[in-house]
């Protein structure tokens, strides 16, 4: 590693020890390196002066060139606050200043020339800027010429130390200036020449001080470059050596059982999704290798029936099989179903979950140790040590984010050769979320629904309209349908004017009276039993309307249920209402998605909205989800253990230099798996040096 990089940054002119803790702690910045990579957010073209009388307002930053003509103070303490007058000879402008007054009355004098940059505001019909960026003309001279003014993310904290955007960017210039070698490039030059890639020493100098757009432009395609394919190149190599090493079971024939099923006891035809995917799973469990899959596919989709059809292979091979759902409800779900579809077919399926009593669980364990069980459907009460196979060789692990890392690699352990893995998801996520978040498994999806599904009609009503919803609910529950009311909260929040369960419940047990209305209750307050109870009543069809909050998101299926009404929709975000309509729109009859809101709604909010009305395909909605919220807030992010922290790549918009920079991460791989060749060690020091520093990715499977 390069001496000048590693340097501590507390050795730098203008930082020192007290405010390099700030650094370490605000920013996570310790040395010289750390700073080079903390890239501007934005940039404001500082060619570009503004007359003040040609300012208003709507104008997002401005940069004037004026003399200060009075300091004065106004307001008591704590609202004190500092105005100075700023005359360019056009006109004058206040700059506003509530923190650091002596530092401002100390370091600027009136009638001299200064450089101010900043948002402009109106405020009592005349134009301000509150803490404006001051520098003046003299010392701007003086630093590497950037037509491209860099900002820099801060914190409260650091600001309220005076280390603003512009003490970095004072900072980054002292670094360039003092530069004595160039910075050691992390690709191959091949690669570099291949993409038309800019040198490293080039690219990062260019992002703090681009003399041009285009200078720009390429500097941040290198880096974002050279970011993603280094994800990318991490997660590949991992997936080739787990490819090279992991011998799977060979599941060569396609027997009795999986004959048997098709031919006499398969209720509807497969769609050709399904077909695929099944295709997709035979390919990789016949292979010899270990099969570690991804299926996506929207609610409703069909994905049982695909794990089903798919154990039935493992069956035909003399293998047992697993299938893990994240709650009871979902596991004694799935078991259902499936023991519905096998019929009479002499094949023994059955349910482990923690209420299964202990001489129900020890007959299981012998059934499972001597082979005479086939299939096992349960909750994590799967993964418990004292559960052992004879020979298990296939795991399925439905709703897959709710469970942990280390809980399926736990049930992966359970025979001595690791079973064939599916993984199944109705959380559709974006392809380059996919591409990232799962890169090193296969991801075959479901994008296709059976047929004749009806398509669930979306109606956004403003609260206004509660009387008319309700109206529309009698009639369904009349039909003999059932209902969903989910609400945002529990219990009504002060700050927050949202629907909340509560008052939710005390108005509809008004409006929907018992005896002819029976109403069931689920929240995430409620004991665990408690709610499944209330669940099961209502699927039970004891109750016809299901009040809720979001506990209920997850694969709950009551074919019965034909509409959702979801109270304070402007609340949830865009996957999160795809999720909870999805809960309808089971059966055959009509379904119904009724978006509930105030007036008020934000830009998103209303974006959002429309996207539920207008539209009912997952992935389109997910697409659009990570575009509103970004990387961080998708479903999924957080509990996979990755850490979103992309320093300059978004995945919401840099779909196409990923799709890029995988391609080119792979044919790197196909030609010299190992990294061994010697224009490719570069690659090897580079990824150890990224591994130390971001992400385990042993940790992401
Ligand atoms: P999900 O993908 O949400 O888990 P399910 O497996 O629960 O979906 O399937 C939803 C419903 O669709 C079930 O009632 C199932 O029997 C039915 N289904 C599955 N595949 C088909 C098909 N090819 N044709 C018709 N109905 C199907
Ligand atoms: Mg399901």
């Amino acid at each position: 590693m390069n001496k000048y990089l590693e340097q501590d940054i507390k050795f730098l002119p203008g930082v020192g020890p007290k405010r390099a803790e700030l650094f370490n702690k605000e920013l996570n910045i310790y040395t010289v390196e750390d700073l080079l990579y903390y890239y501007p957010y934005k940039y404001i073209d500082r060619t570009r002066f503004y007359a003040i009388k040609e300012i208003d307002p709507s104008i997002a930053y401005i940069q004037v060139r004026g003399k200060i003509t009075r300091f004065f103070k106004e307001g008591k303490k704590p609202k004190e606050r500092l105005i100075a007058k700023l005359n360019d000879g056009t006109g004058v402008i206040d700059l506003v200043f509530f923190q650091g007054l002596k530092f401002v009355l100390e370091n600027f004098e009136i009638g001299k020339e200064y450089i101010i940059l900043g948002k402009p505001n109106l405020y009592n019909g005349s134009i301000n800027i509150i803490h404006p960026e001051i520098e003046a003309v003299e010392k701007l001279e003086n630093q590497i010429n950037a037509s491209l003014q860099p900002f820099y993310n801060t914190t409260e904290k650091l600001k309220s130390n005076f280390i603003t955007s512009r003490t970095i960017q004072k900072l980054q210039n002292n670094l360039w200036k003092d530069m004595k070698q160039a910075i050691p490039e992390r690709l191959p030059a091949y690669l570099l020449a291949k993409h038309r890639l800019s040198g490293l020493h080039e690219a990062l100098f260019n992002i703090h001080f681009p003399q041009s757009n285009e200078d720009l432009r390429r500097a941040q395609f290198r880096l974002k470059f050279e970011e993603l394919f280094l994800i990318q190149l991490g997660l590949l190599k991992q997936k080739y050596n787990r490819y090279n090493k992991s011998e799977g079971f060979v599941f060569g024939k396609v027997g009795e059982a999986f004959n048997t099923f098709y031919t006499s006891y398969l209720p509807f035809e497969l769609t050709n999704a399904q077909k695929k995917v099944i295709k997709e799973i035979r390919k990789d469990v016949g292979s010899g290798k270990q099969m570690n899959r991804l299926v996506q596919g929207d609610v409703g989709s069909g994905k049982t029936l695909v794990a089903l059809m798919t154990m039935l292979i493992a069956i035909d091979n003399g293998y047992q099989s697993c299938m893990m759902a994240p709650t009871e409800i979902l596991a004694t779900q799935h078991y259902n179903s499936i023991k519905k579809m096998l019929g009479n077919m002499n094949i023994r399926v059955e349910l482990l979950t923690g209420s299964t009593p202990k001489k129900k669980r020890a007959q299981l364990n012998e059934a499972l140790l001597n082979g005479s069980l086939h299939i096992l459907i349960g909750t994590h009460a799967l993964i418990e040590d004292t559960v052992q196979f004879k020979n298990l060789g296939f795991v399925i692990i439905d709703e897959q984010h709710r469970f942990g890392v280390a809980q399926r690699a736990k049930l992966r352990e359970k025979n001595s050769k690791e079973p064939h893995v599916l993984v199944m998801t109705a959380t559709p996520i974006p392809r380059t979320l996919a591409m990232t978040l799962y890169g090193d498994l296969d991801i075959s999806v479901i994008d296709e629904l059976p047929p004749g599904r009806k398509p669930i009609k979306t109606i956004h009503y403003y609260d206004t309209k509660r009387l008319v919803m309700f109206g529309f609910l009698r009639q369904q529950i009349e039909l003999g349908r059932q209902v969903y009311i989910v609400y945002p909260l529990i219990k009504e929040s002060e700050k927050l004017d949202y629907k909340d369960l509560e008052d939710g419940c005390e108005a509809i047990s008004r409006a929907f009276p018992p005896p002819k209305y029976v109403m069931s209750v689920v929240h995430g307050k409620m004991k665990a039993n408690e709610k499944e109870y209330s669940m099961r009543l209502f699927k039970e069809g004891k109750t016809n309307i299901m009040v809720a909050t979001t506990v209920i998101e997850v694969g709950v299926d009551v074919p019965n249920a034909s509409v959702m009404v979801i109270e304070s929709a402007e609340r949830f975000g865009l996957s999160q209402l795809h999720q909870l309509r999805g809960r309808v729109g089971r059966g055959a009859d009509q379904s119904y998605c009724i978006l509930m809101s105030s007036y008020k709604l934000s830009d998103d909010a209303r974006k959002r909205l429309e996207a539920m009305v207008n539209t009912t395909d997952g992935f389109e909605i997910a697409e659009l989800d990570l575009k509103l919220r970004g990387p961080g807030d998708i479903e999924g992010t957080q509990q996979s253990g990755l850490a979103f922290d992309l320093k300059i790549a978004n995945l919401a918009k840099d779909g196409q230099i990923l799709q890029y920079a995988r391609d080119s991460a792979l044919e790197v791989l196909e030609n010299d798996p190992q990294l061994s060749k010697p224009e490719n060690k570069i690659l090897i020091y580079t990824l150890s040096e990224a591994k130390n520093k971001e992400i385990d990715w042993s940790q992401i499977s």
